[in-house]
């Protein structure tokens, strides 16, 4: 039993009105392998990285127990970069450079020790190398969460909506469910996107919280009112790591189950934008996550 995080490992380079950083680690699959190893032990990456990553980079995730043997590293390639600016509101950034380097022609490749695995997040990607992870299990795992953006809506749309018949679960923002389903209402736009495939939906508002479909109903959940947000990359890939890895440790998928994975994945979301990149997710410990979900709780119930 394990769960498999596919997704970008990269360098990035971010600037937000705080700061500025050179290159550092980031990638979709960065952020969420490191936040479920904080609640589930047999977290697997698949993956591919350039020469120039180094060994120092890896040791990012076997520090955390992650197995790193489906990350390919190509020799005399380079690393997938992305670069980003963000705005003054936080909420809305520029994307400076993307260097697809050795994501160009990513060929996902699933190592024979992660063929048990029972949960799989396929982190955004293009939809042709999520549904190529899919196809190389040759059991199909018990859960399968997708996150992707509007960029795949743009260019691979056929593409994205064959995966969507496969998954169980996907997590999009806002912008992007009613860029998905046409419709404007959340509402409507999720009832539209659970016909397309899914069983389940989490709509991502950023600093207004998630909201999550699925078995006729609704579940909302509110982001950390916090004083200030350092740099916001990556909270929605911290947010289905903490997700992913919260239902596989739980071994159950329901509706209950996945409320609590959504204020999981909430609240290591909510440390994620305090430093920049991977920097603060690194250094956590159960206690001070359980510390901060428990925030969570206090922050919405009431009695009438
Ligand atoms: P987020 O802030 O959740 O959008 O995630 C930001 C992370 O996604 C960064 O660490 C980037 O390295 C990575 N990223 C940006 N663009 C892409 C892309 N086209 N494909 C895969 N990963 C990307």
């Amino acid at each position: 039993m394990s769960l498999i995080i596919l997704g970008s490992v990269a360098f990035d380079a971010l600037e937000t009105p705080f700061g500025k950083t050179d290159k550092i680690v980031g990638g979709a699959a960065s952020y969420a392998a490191i936040a479920a190893s904080y609640v589930y032990d047999a977290v697997k990456i698949v993956g591919v990285v350039g020469e120039d990553f180094g060994e120092d980079n890896l040791s990012k995730f076997t520090r955390k127990n992650i197995d790193i043997s489906g990350i390919q590293v190509k020799a005399g390639e380079k690393s997938f970069f992305w670069s980003g600016k963000y705005h003054n509101d936080m909420n809305t950034r520029d994307t400076l450079v993307t260097e697809l380097n050795v994501l160009g022609d990513f060929d996902p490749v699933i190592p024979e020790s992660y063929q048990d695995a029972t949960y799989i997040l396929l982190g955004n990607l293009s939809p042709q190398v999520q549904l190529t992870a899919l196809q190389r299990l040759k059991q199909r795992p018990k859960l399968v969460v997708m996150d992707t953006m509007n960029f795949w809506m743009d260019v691979a749309l056929d593409r994205l909506k064959e995966v969507l018949k496969q998954v169980d679960v996907l997590t999009i923002n806002d912008e992007e469910a009613r860029q998905l389903s046409g419709e404007y209402s959340l509402v409507k736009a999720a009832e539209a996107i659970l016909n397309m495939g899914p069983k389940y939906l989490i709509i991502k508002k950023g600093e207004h919280g998630a909201l999550l479909f699925g078995e006729g109903k609704i579940f909302v959940a509110p982001a950390l009112p916090l004083a200030e947000v350092f740099d916001p990359t990556g909270a929605g890939d911290t947010f289905a790591g903490g997700f992913i890895g919260y239902l596989a440790n739980k071994g159950t998928v329901n509706f209950e189950n996945m409320k609590s994975a959504v204020i999981y994945g909430s609240a290591l979301a909510s440390f994620c934008v305090e430093k920049f990149g991977t920097e603060r997710i690194e250094e956590l410990t159960v206690q001070q996550i359980k510390e901060r979900t428990e925030i969570f709780s206090t922050l919405t119930s009431f009695v009438i």
